[in-house]
């Protein structure tokens, strides 16, 4: 068992989704261990995307996730990071996340694609202390 890192981002809180991604993770089979409804500083946003700092999207992407709430869920579970990954779909939701993701049945926009979910061990683990340092 392993446990990843979830964000409902901002866009996903604003258009009611919240419920939606739970439900999705829970069906899955996977285990909720910490959630919290967040406002993100500008500074948590830039450690959290550190590895994109030198992309042309980065102070876009920083402004979107800091635009309003997010809520954060540490997520547990048999293949925790890869089951998310594919609960979530492809980073473009029209692209390359299929119909059945939560990107591919509600998102259209590649910034604006609802979720976040670690993408290896390595990162579920820094993401996890980054915003949920007392866990
Ligand atoms: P996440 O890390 O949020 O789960 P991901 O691993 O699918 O997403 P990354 O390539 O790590 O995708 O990009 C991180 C986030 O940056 C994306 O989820 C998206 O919100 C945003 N992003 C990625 N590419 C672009 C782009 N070309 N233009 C605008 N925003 C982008």
């Amino acid at each position: 068992s392993e446990r990843t890192l979830v964000l409902v981002k901002p866009d996903g809180v604003s258009r009611g989704l919240v419920g939606e991604v739970i439900s999705r993770i829970e069906r899955k089979g996977l285990s909720l261990v910490a959630l919290e409804l967040k406002h993100v500083s500008k500074e948590l946003a830039e450690q959290h995307y550190a590895e994109h700092a030198e992309r042309p999207f980065f102070g876009s992407l920083v402004e979107f996730i800091t635009g309003g709430p997010v809520v954060a869920i540490v997520v547990e579970g048999v293949r925790a990071i890869a089951a998310f990954r594919q609960l979530a779909g492809g980073t473009d939701p029209v692209e390359k996340a299929v119909p059945g993701s939560i990107r591919g049945d509600f998102g259209t926009e590649v910034q604006y694609n609802l979720v976040h979910g670690s993408d290896s061990a390595d990162s579920a683990k820094r993401e996890i202390d980054l915003w949920f340092p007392n866990l």
